[in-house]
């Protein structure tokens, strides 16, 4: 048996990457639209935008944005790509830790 076969029987999956296309876009503007943390730092000003889960982090520096929170366990992308940390504006697509 391989290392693959056994890492697949106890439930092992490779995680999908988050698809960029308009469905996903309308979804996150439900989340990341409200977090306090996209309003109050101003992120809708700087690439990416929005989607930071499939785009990567906000161009503003990590160490500029004030963390108010994160909406993103919430989000319907998030359970369907089974993705964990949130706050991916600031650690991009990994999340925080
Ligand atoms: S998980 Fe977060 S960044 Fe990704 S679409 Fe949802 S709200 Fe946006
Ligand atoms: S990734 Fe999370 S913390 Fe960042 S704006 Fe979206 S919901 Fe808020």
């Amino acid at each position: 048996m391989t290392y693959a076969t056994i890492l697949l029987q106890i439930g092992w999956k490779n995680m999908a990457d988050v698809d960029d296309n308009p469905e996903n876009i309308a979804t996150c503007r439900q989340f990341c639209g409200p977090c306090p943390s996209f309003s109050f730092n101003g992120l809708n000003k700087l690439p990416p935008k929005m989607l930071f889960c499939a785009r990567g982090a906000s161009e503003k520096p990590k160490d500029q944005i004030k963390d108010k929170g994160c909406f993103c366990p919430g989000c319907d992308i998030f359970k369907k790509y089974d993705l964990s940390g949130g706050w991916f504006c600031i650690y991009a697509k990994e999340g925080r830790k």
